[in-house]
C-alpha cells in the first residue's frame, strides 16, 4: 500500500511535468472590438489580459468563459489591465466572480482627465472600487510582470516610456517622422500598459490601446525594443494607433487584430500592416466593414465573418521556446506555423 502511494506521488512529481505542453498559449477572444486574451504558461499559470465589455446579456463574459474552458482555466493568477476604458476593464469584476483573479496588474492612478466621461469614466471608477482589499501591482516602464517561464517587460505605462533599451533595442528608427503627433488625453488610451514578452527565442509585443503620440514617444528617434515575431495590433486596428514608427520598426512576422465588424481595422492601418517589412500574415478576429473587401486579410485568417449571430470564435496561438509559433483560426481550423 505504501509503495502504491509512493508510485502515485512519483507519477505526479516526475511524469506529469514531462507530459505537460512546453508552449506559451494565447486565446485571443472575440469581444466585438474590445480586448480579452487568456494566456497559459508551461508551468500552468494563467493570465487574463483585459476582459471585454460588460452587458449585452453577458456576451463577452460568456465568450471569455468558453475560451477559459478550452484552456482548462479555473482561475487567473494574474489579470493585466492595459488601461481603464470600458472595453478593457469593464468586464473584469464579472469575470472575477466566475474565475477568481489573484493579482491585478495595472498602470496605477488615473491621470487628471476631464475628457474621460460617460461609460469609460464609470468603468474606471468601478474598477477603483473593485480594487478595494485586493492584491494589486501598479507597474512602470522597466518593471517586469510576475509570470513563470516568460520575461514580460513593461515598456509603457501611464504615459511614460522605458528609458533603457531592451536587449536587441536602442537602434535608430528609420520609420520615425520628423515630428511626432501632438500630445492629447482623450480616454485612458495613452496610459495603456505596453509589454514585450520573451519566451525562449519567441518575442511578442502588446500595447493595449496606446495612441500615436505615445508610440512616437516610445519608438523615436531610437527603437528601444528591437524586433518581435508577433504583434498584437493596437487599439482594435484603429488609425489613432499603429503608426509605421511602431509597426515597421518592430518588423513582426504576424499581426493579430482584435477588431470588431465596424470598429477597426481602418484602411490606413491595413496598409501599414501590409507594407510592414517582413510581415507574412494578418489574422483578424472579425471581417472589417471599414477596411472593405480590398483591405481585409484573406478569409481563411478571419475568425468571425459577421457580427449578426456571431459565434465568437477565438484565435489560438501556441509559441515555442525555439521562437516558432502556430496560429489557429477556430472557425475553420486553419492553422499555420511560423518558423524563427
Ligand atoms: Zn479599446
Amino acid at each position: 500500500m505504501k509503495h502504491l502511494f509512493l508510485c502515485f506521488v512519483l507519477a505526479f512529481v516526475f511524469i506529469l511535468p514531462l507530459t505537460a505542453a512546453d508552449t506559451l498559449d494565447f486565446w485571443v477572444v472575440d469581444v466585438e472590438g474590445g480586448k480579452a486574451i487568456i494566456v497559459r504558461n508551461p508551468s500552468g499559470q494563467t493570465m487574463l489580459i483585459d476582459g471585454g465589455m460588460p452587458g449585452f446579456n453577458d456576451r463577452d463574459l460568456n465568450r471569455v468563459l468558453a475560451a477559459a474552458q478550452d484552456a482548462g482555466v479555473k482561475r487567473f493568477d494574474v489579470a493585466l489591465i492595459t488601461h481603464y476604458d470600458v472595453d478593457h476593464v469593464g468586464n473584469v469584476p464579472n469575470i472575477d466572480s466566475k474565475l477568481p483573479i489573484t493579482l491585478l496588474v495595472d498602470h496605477g492612478p488615473l491621470l487628471p482627465n476631464p475628457k474621460l466621461a460617460g461609460i469609460n469614466r464609470r468603468a474606471a471608477d468601478a474598477y477603483v472600487a473593485f480594487l478595494r482589499g485586493r492584491k494589486r501591482l501598479s507597474v512602470k516602464p522597466g518593471d517586469t510582470i510576475p509570470f513563470r517561464d516568460v520575461r514580460i517587460t513593461v515598456v509603457t505605462s501611464n504615459e511614460q516610456v522605458i528609458s533603457k533599451p531592451l536587449s536587441g533595442g536602442g537602434i535608430a528608427n528609420d520609420a520615425c517622422p520628423a515630428e511626432g503627433p501632438a500630445q492629447t488625453r482623450d480616454d485612458d488610451n495613452a496610459a495603456s500598459i505596453g509589454t514585450v514578452w520573451q519566451f525562449g527565442r519567441f518575442r511578442m509585443a502588446d500595447f493595449g490601446d496606446l495612441v500615436k503620440w505615445a508610440e512616437y514617444k516610445l519608438m523615436c528617434p531610437k527603437n528601444p525594443i528591437g524586433t518581435v515575431d508577433l504583434f498584437m495590433v493596437s487599439h482594435h486596428g484603429l488609425d489613432r494607433s499603429n503608426s509605421p514608427a511602431l509597426v515597421h520598426a518592430l518588423r513582426p512576422k504576424v499581426a493579430i487584430s482584435n477588431n470588431g465588424e465596424r470598429k477597426g481595422i481602418s484602411p490606413e492601418v491595413a496598409r501599414t500592416l501590409r507594407s510592414s517589412p517582413g510581415l507574412e500574415d494578418v489574422w483578424q478576429l472579425h471581417y472589417s466593414t471599414t477596411a472593405g473587401p480590398d483591405l481585409n486579410t484573406s478569409e481563411q485568417y478571419i475568425a468571425n465573418m459577421k457580427a449578426q449571430g456571431c459565434q465568437g470564435h477565438w484565435i489560438k496561438i501556441s509559441a515555442r521556446r525555439d521562437g516558432s509559433f502556430t496560429v489557429t483560426n477556430t472557425r475553420n481550423n486553419v492553422s499555420k506555423t511560423y518558423k524563427k
